[in-house]
């Protein structure tokens, strides 16, 4: 039966489900330099990846016997994707497994920013006991989400699933996105199945003006160019807030700290870095920055869902 070396790992719900169909699936990690040797010997039909390992040209040509690339979440520049396919493999991914998950990371950085949760989780550590009277004054002036507005840059699927939980949080959702036409967002209450919810669409101007929260939801542009930089960001309302959980680049992190040390913006939460996995001190350590290592996608959950959905697409690869 097909062999399938998961190199960067599998969720158990993946794995089991391959196997009761007869995979075989290997989740021992391979050496980066060691793999086209190991995928050849052990006679491996299927790579999975995440963002770990990288399956360049070379790999690709030295492994005449790999029909399948899968990686398991959404970016794919690990992968040399388009000649992969030129010479006829299957190269594909998982980009819906993990949007809930990044969705529920946005919603936790915007409740954090909005009662200084972050900074509390600093503080009370360091100056706790002595402090208290003095820091539950600092953060008597938290603000509620419900009643403000969300401004969503890039309504694709993760904007989407941002939008759902904050039309539940109460808040006003409006959104900007030259390439999507969406009109409305499919919200699933509990109990009551599926409400079909117009989805308010603005220009980037009227956004950055009317969002007391912000939130981007784009892909690193094809120029490398910043979504938000100095300029839109002068233009956000005073005392708001912006949450980047999208790519490091998309907000121009020099003109995000003016923007913090001025005022202009309250505070900022950010789970993705221009440098990572090394990102610059000074976002580590600014106070108004709420702070995540790029764990948007990082949940059981999605792993679950990621692991299930490769196995899916396998099936397809090799049984249809
Ligand atoms: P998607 O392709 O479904 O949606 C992206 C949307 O952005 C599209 O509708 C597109 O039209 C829009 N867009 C592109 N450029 C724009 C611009 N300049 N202004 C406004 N809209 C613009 O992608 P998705 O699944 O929603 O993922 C969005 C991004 O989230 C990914 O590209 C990825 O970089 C990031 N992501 C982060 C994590 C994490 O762990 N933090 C996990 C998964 C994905």
């Amino acid at each position: 039966m097909k062999k399938i070396l998961a190199n960067d790992g599998i969720s158990a719900a993946g794995k089991k489900k391959l196997e009761e169909k007869g995979y075989t699936v290997v989740t021992e990690n391979v050496a980066q330099d060691a793999l086209a040797n190991a995928i050849n010997t052990e006679g491996y039909e299927a790579l999975l990846v995440r963002s770990a390992t990288t399956a360049r040209k070379e790999l690709i040509d030295a492994c005449p016997g790999l029909s399948f690339i899968g990686r398991g979440g959404v970016g794919m520049d690990n992968i040399d994707v388009a000649y992969a396919r030129e010479i006829g493999r299957t190269v594909a991914n998982t980009p819906a497994s993990s949007s809930d998950s990044v969705a529920e990371l946005v919603m936790a950085h915007m409740y954090t920013m909005a009662r200084h949760l972050h900074d509390a989780n600093r503080k009370m550590p360091v100056e706790g006991a002595g402090q208290f009277a003095a820091l539950k004054k600092k953060y008597a002036k938290g603000v509620e989400l419900g009643g403000k507005t969300l401004g969503v840059i890039g309504i694709g699927r993760i904007g989407q699933a941002t939008a759902r939980l904050a039309l539940g949080a109460g808040m006003r959702v409006i959104a900007f996105d030259p390439y999507s036409d969406l009109a409305s967002i499919k919200v699933k209450i509990h109990g009551m199945g599926k409400l079909n919810v117009p989805i308010e669409r603005v220009s980037m101007k009227e956004l950055l003006a009317q969002s007391d929260f912000i939130s981007l939801h784009v892909p690193k542009q094809a120029n490398g160019a910043a979504v938000l930089g100095a300029a839109e960001l002068a233009s956000m309302k005073k005392g708001s807030f912006l949450v980047n959980a999208a790519r490091g680049g998309v907000v121009d992190e020099t003109a995000l700290i003016a923007a913090l040390d001025s005022g202009h913006l309250a505070y900022a939460a950010l789970d993705v870095f221009e440098n990572e996995p090394t990102p610059r001190e000074d976002l580590m350590k600014h106070a108004k920055i709420s702070l995540t290592p790029h764990i948007g996608a990082a949940t059981l959950e999605a792993q679950d869902r990621i692991g299930e959905e490769l196995a899916d697409l396998i099936f397809e690869h090799f049984e249809s």
